[in-house]
């Protein structure tokens, strides 16, 4: 069964879509969603407002998904205030101890993050957890070739694809920006923020490009 890591930004999110709209159609086959709450997640508790919208616009859409969040307490001296333990790892042992004996398990890495120098440490990390809980899953990462840019175009074609009005479309639920926001926020200068803003941008330059093409 696929079970998707779930955080509630733009690329799970296109992900979640991804999976279920493959999956959708068979009343046995729920896609399984788990999320984390944990303190070394930035905006973690902003994370499960944004993700509770998103889940309504993708219940009306009629998929059928059975989400979880996992809460993990750090009380180590590191815990808290994104020190300490990395994000990958928590993501990890999420889906590792989550997942079904034999699961499809889907990250939504891109290929901006910066996972990919580790991406084998991580695999192995993943397989070695579930070898000693004797599970047989295998990790998919099929946003890995896919840029920002393609991210938010997928992301709004799905919203205008089922007329999602303004206040419900994908690429304006999903939560990105560090101060814990959901959509892109005026005048915030956050590394996601900028990445976003950046995309858009190359965006409507091609929309323009086209345009012109087509004159
Ligand atoms: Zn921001």
């Amino acid at each position: 069964m696929p079970l998707v890591v779930w955080s509630g930004g733009a690329d799970s999110t296109l992900l979640l879509h991804r999976v279920a709209r493959q999956s959708y159609g068979d009343d046995n086959w729920p896609v399984r969603v788990i999320s984390v709450d944990h303190s070394n997640i930035t905006n973690s508790k902003a994370q499960i407002k944004a993700r509770k919208k998103i889940l309504k616009v993708f219940h009306g859409m009629n998929y059928y998904l059975e989400p979880s969040t996992m809460t993990i307490k750090d009380t180590s001296r590191w815990g808290g205030g994104g020190y300490g333990f990395a994000q990958a790892p928590i993501w990890i042992y999420a889906a590792v101890t989550y997942a079904k004996k034999k699961d499809d398990v889907y990250m939504g890495y891109i290929t901006t993050d910066g996972v990919w120098p580790y991406w084998h440490t991580i695999e192995t990390a993943f397989q070695s957890m579930a070898k000693i809980l004797d599970k047989d899953l295998t990790l998919h990462v099929p946003l890995k070739n896919v840029e920002k840019v393609e991210v938010i175009e997928r992301l709004q074609k799905i919203s205008k694809e089922y007329k999602l009005p303004k206040k419900k479309r994908l690429e304006s639920l999903v939560l990105f920006c560090c101060k814990g926001k959901a959509g892109l926020q005026k005048g915030c200068t956050c590394d996601s923020c900028n990445r976003h803003r950046e995309a858009l941008l190359i965006l409507k330059h091609r929309k323009k490009r086209n345009k012109k093409g087509k004159k």
